[in-house]
């Protein structure tokens, strides 16, 4: 018998995360300085100047996770009851958690078939005279088409939000980076993405006005250059010191971690045309590869497949479409036909990681080919 391969490693262990020596510096600088609350220490400002220096963007508010993120966005672009978001019903629940925490409705546009990414044509068809802004995921790392957006929402006079908590350093088919034709871009530092502080969000923006109100919403509406006022509504969304030192190391890391990922997943890429069955469900250029989303027949019988190989797979990313789960309508069919087609049929993600290498991505195309023929 062969010796038993080591699993793929994944990002609850140490070899699928990229922590070294400098994190484990940073944890202990903090920890001596006695100052591990971001609203009087500089570990989470730095992390905002260094974060809107990697993203190109003017200004960067950091933030307890990617939910508290987009809630900043979402209250400060003013949404409030009676107001209309449009998005995509394929995305993590806190893309629409902060839209109904405002008290706002939720309205979902179908998205393409080819990406899983919004459909803009299906989003003008939902633009309605309440609606106030959109929110676009760039989905598994690869980019919406954020052009065509920002052209509706400029035409429909909407704030256009970037949902890139899956897409570090992605690009668009022009390869600008995603993230900079939004009117607020969010990031999360949630265990499962590129980079990693446990938890942890970012909002970047190049409008000062939208920067003033995150940071006011982000620390309880209380600008403390002027005494103890609290200016507007805001919540508790700090980010500690721990967390923001970390997530400032991290940063330093996540080009390497992308373009790690880009090799191994042009390697999977380079082996599709040898397994029948499965297309890439995504446009390679710019991907920044948090998953490998697939095309396939049947979803559920190849992530069985997939897993009797040791390779993890996700049939349709998720179970059911954001709007049929309970905290929403719970309608479970019919509104949006093709998210619901690849959620129950035609869409297999695999879970990527930088350390995946020549030898990890052969075997995941080995098991995706005995998948093909099973
Ligand atoms: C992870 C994720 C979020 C939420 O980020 P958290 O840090 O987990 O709150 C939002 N949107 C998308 C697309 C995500 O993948």
């Amino acid at each position: 018998m062969p010796p038993r391969e080591l699993p793929l490693p994944t990002v609850l262990e140490p070899r699928g995360r990229t922590f070294g020596e400098e994190e484990r510096a940073a944890v202990l600088r903090v920890l001596d300085s006695a100052v591990l609350c971001g609203a009087f220490g500089t570990e989470a400002r730095a992390l905002e100047t260094e974060t809107a220096a990697l993203t190109g963007a003017a200004h960067a508010v950091s933030c307890s996770s990617g939910t508290a993120a987009l809630h900043l966005a979402v209250a400060a672009a003013g949404i409030g009851p009676g107001d209309e978001v449009v998005t995509t019903p394929l995305s993590d629940f806190g893309t629409v958690a902060p839209v109904l925490a405002q008290g706002a409705a939720v309205v979902f546009a179908d998205v393409r078939e080819q990406d899983g990414n919004l459909d803009p044509q299906a989003v003008e068809a939902a633009i309605t005279p309440r609606t106030r802004a959109v929110i676009a995921v760039h989905l598994f790392g690869g980019a919406a088409d954020i052009r065509a957006l920002r052209e509706i929402c400029d035409r429909h006079r909407l704030t256009l939000i970037e949902d890139c908590a899956q897409a570090w350093l992605a690009e668009d088919e022009q390869g600008r980076p995603v993230g900079t034709l939004g009117d607020i871009a969010c990031y999360s530092l949630q265990q499962y993405k590129h980079i990693t502080a446990g938890d942890g969000g970012l909002a970047t923006t190049g409008d000062p006005e939208l920067a003033r109100r995150m940071r006011l919403f982000m620390d309880k509406g209380w600008d403390r250059t002027e005494g103890r006022i609290h200016r507007t509504m805001g919540l508790n969304y700090r980010m500690p010191e721990l967390v923001a030192a970390v997530a400032r190391v991290q940063l330093t890391r996540v080009a390497e971690v992308v373009a790690r990922r880009r090799a191994s997943a042009a390697r999977l890429a380079a082996a599709l045309p040898g397994i029948p069955g499965a297309t890439l469900a995504a446009r390679p250029a710019g991907h920044s590869w948090w998953t490998v989303p697939l095309h396939v027949d049947d979803n559920t019988r190849w992530a069985e497949a997939l897993h009797t190989e040791g390779v993890p797979a996700l049939p349709g990313y998720l179970e059911r479409p954001l709007y049929a789960n309970p905290a929403l309508s719970g309608r479970t069919t019919g509104r949006c036909p093709r998210a619901e087609r690849l959620i129950d049929r035609t869409l297999l993600v695999l879970p990527w990681n930088e350390a995946y290498g020549a030898e990890e991505t052969d075997r995941i195309a080995q098991a995706l080919g005995k998948a093909a023929a099973s």
